[in-house]
């Protein structure tokens, strides 16, 4: 079969690899370029004839060529196919790409494929190198990992006040609990919750309500240390996970924040709306085993701070209970 193009054309097979939009290199034992397509030229501004006889690291010496050595030695030697991906190591030449910088890739991404040459004895004479361009499927593999990472961020957060909402809180929650179980140490939870709120809404309307949420979301999560977590539990509830902290120093954090919240009223449609909170205390205890035993005892104490007259603070106090255990019990300060 004739497979020249043209009397005077390179073979068909010569052709393609010299066209085909792929990196097509050989190297021998030494490392000396053997081949060197037209992909290769135009990415890497060096032409066949600059490059073949020369050694591949003295072309290219920022290539990686403690991994590269090995790779193609080891086709060398095992005589089999060897690989590198873009998600082990992104490139292996540092050429351009011409997509929009927007990508955030900086250079072409990568996949080769490392072949054996044999001659007619079973000897590999010469390793060939295909470079497969796939910034694309890198591009759109980043965009997804930011899609997929902007949704898990927006399925914990509340839509109304954008804190943390009682997904996020009580998965964080569950997991400090079975940390404080296991290797000991403090946590506490503290439970706020508005006082009156429903009057807010009856008097000032549901917008007036939300914006009230608003402002009191932001003011209970100001000001946190970075291990703490703080969100919207429920309708006008918040709660402050606590790590390495006991119920003294969460007495001083939300008392800071009910003063913080009674001493100035919410602006809305010009008009000032006084607002306060109650809450409720609880340090973890021994004797809870469950997540849902803290909150109990939180909610205890919210429930005592309310039946004080609302806009103070209680701790659920440990007592010892008739068996000798340690219990959680509501007292007032
Ligand atoms: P207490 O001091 O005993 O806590 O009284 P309260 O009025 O705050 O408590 P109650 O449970 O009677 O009312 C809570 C109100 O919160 C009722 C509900 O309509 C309102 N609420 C819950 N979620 C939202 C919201 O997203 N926006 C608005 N505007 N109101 C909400
Ligand atoms: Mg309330
Ligand atoms: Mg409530």
């Amino acid at each position: 079969m004739n497979t020249n193009l043209q009397p005077q054309s390179p073979p068909l097979h010569e052709y393609v690899i010299e066209r085909i939009n792929v990196g097509v290199f050989s190297v021998n034992r030494d490392m000396a370029i053997v081949l060197w397509n037209r992909f290769m030229e135009s990415h890497s501004g060096l032409r066949a004839e600059d490059v073949i006889g020369k050694n591949l690291f003295e072309c290219f010496p920022e290539l990686p060529r403690d991994m590269l050595e090995r790779k193609i030695n080891s086709v060398f030697i095992l005589k089999n196919f060897a690989f590198t991906t873009w998600e082990q190591r992104p490139y292996i030449f540092k050429f351009a790409h011409n997509r929009p910088v927007t990508g955030g890739i900086d250079h072409m991404q990568q996949n080769c494929t490392f072949m054996p040459v044999k001659d007619a004895e079973g000897e590999v004479q010469h390793v060939c190198v295909s470079l497969l361009d796939v910034t694309d499927t890198s591009i759109y593999q980043n965009m997804l990992k930011k899609a997929m990472q902007s949704l898990a961020e927006a399925s914990n957060r509340d839509g109304l006040t954008g804190i943390y909402n009682r997904r996020f809180l009580e998965e964080t929650l569950a997991k400090e609990f079975s940390r404080v179980r296991r290797y000991g140490g403090n946590m506490s939870l503290v439970l706020l919750d508005l006082d009156h709120f429903k009057n807010v809404n009856d008097t000032h309307g549901h917008l007036a309500g939300d914006e009230v949420l608003r402002n009191a979301a932001q003011r209970v999560t100001a000001g946190l240390r970075q291990s703490d977590t703080a969100g919207r539990y429920g309708g006008e509830e918040f709660a402050l996970i606590l790590p390495e902290t006991t119920s003294e120093g969460a007495e001083i954090l939300a008392e800071r924040l009910r003063a913080r919240i009674a001493d100035q009223p919410v602006q809305h449609e010009n008009i000032a709306i006084p607002i306060s909170i109650s809450a409720g205390i609880a340090q973890w205890m021994p004797h809870m085993t469950r997540y849902e035993n803290l909150i109990e005892a939180a909610d205890v104490a919210l429930y005592k701070a309310k039946d004080s007259g609302r806009n103070c603070v209680k701790v659920a106090q440990v007592q010892a209970s008739n068996d000798g255990d340690a219990r959680s019990q509501p007292t007032g300060t």
